[in-house]
């Protein structure tokens, strides 16, 4: 990864964007610049060589992103919503952000001729019938309009459109990445987990930290691809270095085919886990696991998703990727972080 290019993340603090401009200072000679409204999660890129970080509002700091956009050569624009609570709790909110703010992005890619990586979403798949989702291949099957949970997979999904669109009438240089359930230290908040908000995993290690019990919407029947966040990474490294154009106008998803689990068997093995922590046994112990209804938990605008299992097919033959890490051992590394105090990013990057 030794071709020098100027990167531009926006949206660096989330859970992505952290864990890949950790990525690209330890593994890359790559310049970084980096925009977020909060800092929390890069504390270790601060003041690093190659590094530069602006706090601002992506829906207001309009002039500085696009003088950046001119001075980079690919943007990762990775600003959005993305928690299937907020969809239906405020999806008005969920459209300024994941689509205003993304479209205007899009539209100074073209303008200023700059290669975009855009974060599509392995939600753009919803109901989707195939055993595995392909890129190429698969429909996109979503509920109807007052199941409000699908506003997100309907806004990535014409994003994805606009830009292929783009791609293939205005020469528009993309790559559309769709994440299937990234898992990993940095994930949501587990001490403020803002309740009924987060992604599973965070709000069931939260809930049994604390001695409430881990709610099984549906039963927890509903299975996910889990896919651990080192994994994507090397995925995405790839992709934006694009070795002889092999990511440029394709579609990839990144997700882990191997580790798919049902949300119960996610709830038991975590509560297994968190035994095993000294200090945790008891809570582990105690800890309920109780079924509750969609309706109750999230809302009539709710509906889930079945199954979410990724074709890498694509990936494995273009960019010569596939995932390593299984479950035990990236729900172990997420532990370790929270209960056992190890700073993954620093023990990661001195082994
Ligand atoms: N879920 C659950 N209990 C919770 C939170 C989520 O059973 O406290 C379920 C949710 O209904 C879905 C799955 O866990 O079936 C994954 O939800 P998540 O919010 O992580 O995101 P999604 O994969 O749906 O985008």
């Amino acid at each position: 990864m030794n071709t020098s290019k100027n990167v531009l993340i926006l949206g660096a603090n989330g859970f992505i964007g952290s864990s890949l401009c950790w990525a690209i200072l330890n593994r890359t000679n790559w310049n970084l610049t980096a925009f977020d409204m909060a800092d929390g999660k890069i504390q270790h890129c601060l003041g690093r060589d190659r590094f530069v970080f602006k706090k601002g509002d992506v829906t207001k700091d309009t002039d500085w992103i696009e003088a950046q956009i001119e001075k980079s050569d690919v943007v990762l624009p990775l600003v959005a919503i993305a928690t299937p609570a907020l969809y239906v709790k405020d999806p008005i909110r969920v459209y300024n952000l994941d689509y205003e703010s993304n479209v205007s992005v899009i539209k100074m890619c073209v303008k200023h001729k700059k290669r975009i990586i855009f974060p599509s979403t392995s939600e753009v798949y919803g109901m989707c019938q195939d055993s595995s989702f392909d890129e190429y291949s698969s429909n996109l099957t979503l509920g109807p309009i007052p199941k409000e949970r699908w506003i997100y997979s309907c806004i990535k999904q014409l994003l994805d459109r606009l830009i292929w669109a783009y791609g293939a009438h205005e020469g528009l240089d993309f790559t559309l990445v769709r994440p299937f359930n990234f898992i990993g230290p940095k994930l949501d908040d587990v001490k403020n987990p803002k309740e009924g908000s987060s992604r599973v995993l965070t709000q069931f290690i939260h809930n049994i930290i604390n001695g409430k019990s881990i709610k099984l919407v549906d039963g927890g029947k509903a299975r996910r691809s889990f896919t651990f966040i080192d994994d994507a990474m090397d995925c995405l490294l790839k992709i934006i270095e694009n070795k002889n154009g092999c990511a440029s106008g394709q579609i990839f998803n990144i997700g882990n085919p191997y580790m798919d689990f049902s949300i119960k068997q996610l709830a038991e093995m975590l509560v297994e886990l968190v035994a095993t922590y000294p200090g945790y046994a008891e809570a582990a112990k105690n800890v309920k696991i109780e079924d509750v209804s969609s309706k109750d938990y999230y809302g009539e605008g709710y509906q889930d998703v079945a199954y979410r299992i990724p074709s890498i097919k694509h990936a494995e033959e273009l960019l010569g990727w596939k995932p390593k890490t299984d479950l035990k051992t990236a729900l172990k590394l997420t532990l370790d972080y929270h209960l056992a105090g190890k700073d993954y990013e620093l023990e990661s990057a001195r082994a």
